[in-house]
Parts: C-alpha cells; structure tokens; sequence
C-alpha cells in the first residue's frame, strides 16, 4: 500500500456497499482508497450468491420506496456507464394471506407511492404462473417493476468504475485498527499505517470489529440453493416472476431460472446467529430439506438443491439499516446492518455515502438510518 500518499477518504470494506461508496466518492473528484481484506468479489460476506431480489413494493416500510427509485437509475446509469447489464426485470410477487403483516406493508407501499400493481387470487397466480403454486386463500401483489440484481457484477461494476475515476483500491489487506483525532483518521494494516481525512466503514458483518462502539448487530447464517426445474419453460426469467411468500412464521423467496444453475429458492431468516469466523459454511441436509419441503407444496416440480452457497445477514434490532456519521466522531461514517435487504440499495447508499463525505448531509431522507438511534 502507497504509505506515503495521502487520501480524502478511506473505505474499509469493499463488498456491495463499499464498491459502490467507493465509486460515488470517486466520481466526486475525492482522493480515495479503498481497503479490502479479500478479493473482489469474494464468497465470506454478503453479496455473492449470483442474485438479488430488487422491488419496490416494499413490505418493510413504506419510507423505503423513495430510495428505492433513486437506486433504480443508478443502477441503469452504472449499466450505461460500464457497458454491462446488471438490472434484469422479470415482475415480482409478493405472496401470503390477506391479513399477513407483511402483505399489508405490500399493499401499504403501492398505495403510498402509486406503485403499478396487480392483486391476484390464488387461482390467478397459479394460471399466470404455472411455476407457483400457491394455497387457496392467499393473494399475491403482482408488481411490474421488480426483478433481480447480479451481485458479483454490480461489485466489480462499481469498483472498475471508481478506478476509472481515480480511486485505488487494494485487496488482500485485512484493516486491524483504526482510530480518530481531531485532525485525521489513522487505518493500521499489516502493511503500515495510512491516513485520511475521513473514513467510511462498511465492513459488513465484520462492523462490530472495525468499530467496536456497541452497535446492536446480529450476525445470521443463510442459504442459498439451487434446483432444477422438471419444466425449464415455466422457471424462466420470461415467464416466472421474482417471488416472496409469507407463511405464517416464516418465508420463502425465490428467483427465476436465468442460467445452468436453476431456479433459486431460498428461506428468508430463521438461521443461526454466528460470526463471519465460525459461521458453518457447508450446506446441511437440514437447510436442504427445509427448503425442499417448502419448495414440494408452493412451487411446481424441481430437483435437488444441486449448488448451494451460505451467506450472512447483519441484522439490526428493527431490521432497519445503520448509515450516518458516527457517534464517535464526525470524520467516521458508517452503512451497515443491511438486515437482509439491502443489496438493491447498494447504488443509492453509495451516493448518500458520497453526499455525507463531501458536504455532511444527503440528499435523500435517510434519517430513520441513523446511527445513534438505539442509544
Ligand atoms: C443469502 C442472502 C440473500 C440476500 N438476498 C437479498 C436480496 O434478494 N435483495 C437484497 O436487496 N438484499 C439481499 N441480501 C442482503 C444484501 O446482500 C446485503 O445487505 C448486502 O450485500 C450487504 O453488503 P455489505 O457491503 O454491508 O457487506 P459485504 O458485501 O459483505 O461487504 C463487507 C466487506 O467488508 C470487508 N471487510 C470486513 N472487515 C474488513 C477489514 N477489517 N479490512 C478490510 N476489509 C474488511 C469484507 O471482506 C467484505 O468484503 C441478501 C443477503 C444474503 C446473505
């Protein structure tokens, strides 16, 4: 690492959110150096498993939706920009009983925002979707703009984008420390000490690592499987939305087949709490069996799983994300504890991290994020 050079700023964490920080900064004309402690992109964190969920119709909360416009054409102008196509729209579905929490929060967002939308029975879903085959009595939100995210190649996107834009990005260099005066930030690795102006710390769910200042965070195991569809025609991308479906206590979702892989089918939560270090990584006959049965009753015939992948969700308390300045101090930003959803916002934080480097407030209300907020 260049020891003697200065920076504007140092990214520490060059995943999903710190690629795209790392290009919004540099497409600002800020001197920046990003710090990754494995390849790009790597299979120890949160953003590799071949695809992401993006939708509007956003369950969780409905303040989620103006973000979820603005990640939107970011995404289209870093697919503009690289010459590679990353958003693949293919419909999405959110599917559950009428009176589910989560359903209601579907129907909650599309009516606050005018999101185009279709509600469908049962027996609609399954005529329109013969790859879904939902029980009698729930319904399904049918949303148009919804699809999914290629992860790996939003990462090397970014980061091939801030590197066009002057940034360095160095991987295979683990950050031990960091500290904070008033004057600089200072980052420890085995290759010296380097020093910035400011810091953005998205180390995923090594976060409370790097800055261990007491922010509530949960690490999960999650599985990702792959089966193959008996009927390939009805699982493709053309013909099978991106679907989430809420059970009573808990919920499955699922991604039309686009490549060799198969239809991804995944159980959304419900995993062990772990850290990055001990997490299990090999996938069990119980992650397998416990998505295959859901998979027997609610999705026409696959086999398998065939590939399987584990990954971890960073949860916070309220499943809400974790961007601002820190407590800490004011030349430390944080965006962590994505909870599980947060990839489709990759582009949109990116540039609120921008924002919040180079002029200290963003653009986009992310005041439910902040960093203080749990005490
Ligand atoms: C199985 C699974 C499915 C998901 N599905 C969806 C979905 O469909 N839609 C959606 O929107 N979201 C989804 N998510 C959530 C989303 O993928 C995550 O919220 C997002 O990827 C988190 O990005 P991140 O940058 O915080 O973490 P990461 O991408 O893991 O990046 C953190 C980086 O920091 C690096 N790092 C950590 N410590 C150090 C250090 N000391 N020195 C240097 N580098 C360091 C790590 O190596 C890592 O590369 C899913 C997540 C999982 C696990």
């Amino acid at each position: 690492m260049p020891a003697a050079k200065t920076y504007d700023v140092i990214v520490v964490g060059v995943g999903g959110m710190g690629s795209a920080a790392c290009y919004h900064l540099a497409r600002r004309g800020v001197r920046v150096l990003g710090i990754e402690q494995f390849e790009i992109p790597h299979e120890r964190g949160s953003s590799h498993g071949h695809s992401r969920v993006i939708r509007k119709a956003y369950f969780e909360d409905p303040r989620y939706v103006p973000l979820l416009h603005r990640a939107y054409e970011l995404w289209r102008e870093l697919e503009a920009e690289s010459g590679e196509k990353l958003l693949h729209i293919t419909g999405g579905i959110n599917i559950g009983p009428p009176e589910h929490a989560c359903i209601r929060g579907v129907r909650e967002s599309v009516r606050l925002h005018q999101l185009s939308h279709e509600v469908l029975d049962a027996a609609e879903i399954r005529r329109r979707f013969p790859a879904l085959r939902p029980g009698d009595g729930v319904i399904g939100i049918h949303e148009m703009d919804a699809g999914y995210l290629l992860p790996e190649r939003c990462v090397m996107s970014h980061v091939a984008g801030a590197r066009r834009h002057g940034a360095e990005i160095v991987t295979g260099l683990r950050v031990s420390a960091i500290e904070w005066t008033a004057g600089e930030v200072r980052v420890a690795t085995a290759d010296g000490t380097v020093s910035a102006e400011k810091l953005v710390v998205t180390a995923g769910a090594w976060l409370p690592a790097v800055l261990p200042i007491g922010l509530p965070l949960r690490v999960e195991r999650q599985v990702q499987l792959w089966f193959q569809p008996r009927d390939g025609a009805i699982f493709g991308a053309g013909r099978m939305p991106v679907f989430i479906y809420f059970l009573a206590d808990r919920s499955y979702y699922g991604i039309p087949a686009f490549d060799e892989r198969g239809v991804k089918i995944c159980r959304h939560h419900g995993g062990a709490t772990v850290t990055p270090e001990s997490v299990d990584r090999v996938v069990s006959r119980a992650d397998k069996d416990d998505v295959r049965g859901f998979a027997r009753t609610y999705v026409a015939p696959v086999d398998g799983p065939g590939e399987g992948k584990v990954c971890v969700y960073t949860n916070t308390p309220d499943e809400n994300f974790i961007i601002g300045v820190s407590p800490v101090s004011e030349r430390v930003i944080v965006a962590g504890g994505f909870s599980g959803h947060g990839f489709k916002f990759a582009s949109v934080v990116g540039e609120v991290l921008g924002e919040l480097v180079t002029t200290g407030r963003a653009t986009m209300d992310v005041g439910m994020f902040s960093v203080g907020r749990f005490g």
